[in-house]
């Protein structure tokens, strides 16, 4: 990465950062961006997983689909509609069931992503995040696999690796604002709050304390890959019932076509409150791997062309999502932009209503958009 000083560096190219970035271009903002993103590619929680060993492989591996509350207004729905006038979301009536602790199937649980409207990305989820970048395109810079560990400030302008050096920082995640990251990376602090003092911009140490009363939670999500599947109709998710949920510590599982004859299958697993550090994480999915895989048998017991294959289907591996988990009231406005310090926030985590969801990431870019812009 070249060394230059840009305006605004944007860290995370998922369901925020990316219509954040895209939406401030629309509004005229017409300083320099650059995103830099820990991924290989763009999308974060709403990426598609793809297979060196496989170009026509695609399976997405966070989220299935993009579930609101409601209808959307506003600019939401401006956004929705041209996304789906693009032809890159349609609206997803595909079938969803409800699995009960007997491994019978049943209506779906009442759940607060299965009770809005959702759409599906077309042909999978990553092409969401994928057009909200290029919409952005205008000198707007990306740069995948960079993963931001630290983060300092010289004469009041933001460093990153490779020099580049910016006078505004967007964070679309929590990691580099939260204390649960430290453990978990083995670092000693917080670092926004390394990287400026308490009491250098009031509004920003509010944000903070607001953030650190933020819980956090981890998935762990196996991908399996079934062969020799024939076209016989399969829900698109299977959710578990609550009790079901106790009894599996899984929450659903997602299946997903795959070019010739095959299917790839997302099971979604709970997490059990180990410590997640350096040290134990590869045990730790190591011993989820085995896990989900000894409960598919059981799992997919009213799907007997799925069941029959369980035998030779082949585990792809275990995926951890981290994520924090947002509170019932959101993060104040006035918190999103901290003018003094230059931080802005978004993320699914701001909208608050008790969980995350596509709906508050989309949400939070646009508002954050709007308060830089005006
Ligand atoms: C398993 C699972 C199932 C889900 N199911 C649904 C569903 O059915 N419906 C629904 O609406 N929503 C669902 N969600 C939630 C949805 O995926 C999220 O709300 C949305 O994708 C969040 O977008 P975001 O931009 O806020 O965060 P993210 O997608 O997490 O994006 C943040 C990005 O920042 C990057 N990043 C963070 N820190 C750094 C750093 N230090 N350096 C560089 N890059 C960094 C990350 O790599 C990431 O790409 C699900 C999520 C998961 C994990």
């Amino acid at each position: 990465m070249p060394g230059r000083d840009v305006d605004l560096v944007v860290i995370g190219a998922g369901l925020s950062g990316c219509p954040f970035a895209a939406a401030l271009r629309n509004k005229g903002w017409s300083g320099t961006i650059q995103i830099l993103e820990a991924g290989r590619g763009p999308g974060g929680r709403s990426a598609t997983r793809r297979r060196r060993d496989d170009p026509l492989w695609r399976l997405d591996h966070g989220t299935p689909t993009l579930s609101f509350q409601s209808e959307p207004s506003g600019p939401l729905r401006e956004l929705m509609t041209s996304l789906e006038q693009r032809g890159v979301v349609r609206v997803d009536h595909d079938p969803v069931v409800g699995l009960n602790h007997h491994g019978a199937v049943v209506e779906p649980p009442d759940h607060p992503l299965l009770r809005g409207p959702r759409w599906r990305g077309i042909p999978t989820m990553a092409t969401v995040v994928e057009t909200l970048l290029s919409d952005g395109t205008n000198s707007v810079d990306a740069c995948f696999g960079e993963r931001i560990q630290t983060l300092s400030r010289v004469d009041e302008r933001w460093v990153f690796p490779g020099g580049i050096r910016a006078s505004g920082l967007v964070l679309s995640g929590t990691l580099l604002a939260h204390p649960r990251s430290l453990a978990m990376l083995g670092w000693r602090n917080v670092p926004l709050r390394e990287a400026v003092p308490e009491g250098h911009d009031p509004v920003l140490d509010q944000a903070l304390a607001w953030i650190a009363g933020l819980n956090a939670s981890v998935r762990w999500n196996l991908m399996v890959e079934f062969a020799g599947m024939a076209s016989d109709p399969l829900p698109r998710q299977i959710w578990l019932t609550p009790r079901a949920q106790q009894q599996f510590a899984v929450e659903r599982i997602v299946l997903q076509r795959q070019p010739q004859g095959r299917l790839g299958l997302v099971i979604h697993g709970l997490d059990d409150g180990a410590l997640i550090t350096p040290e134990t994480q590869p045990e730790l999915m190591n011993v989820q791997e085995q896990r989900l895989l000894s409960l598919l048998p059981e799992l997919l017991r009213p799907w007997p062309s799925l069941q029959r294959r369980v035998s030779s289907a082949r585990s792809l591996g275990v995926m951890r999502w981290g994520a924090a988990q947002p509170l019932d009231e959101g993060m104040p406005k006035a918190l999103q932009w901290c003018r003094q310090a230059r931080v802005g926030f978004c993320g699914d985590w701001i909208a608050g209503s008790g969980f995350g969801m596509a709906e508050g990431a989309l949400q939070s870019g646009l508002d954050l958009a709007e308060l830089i812009a005006s």
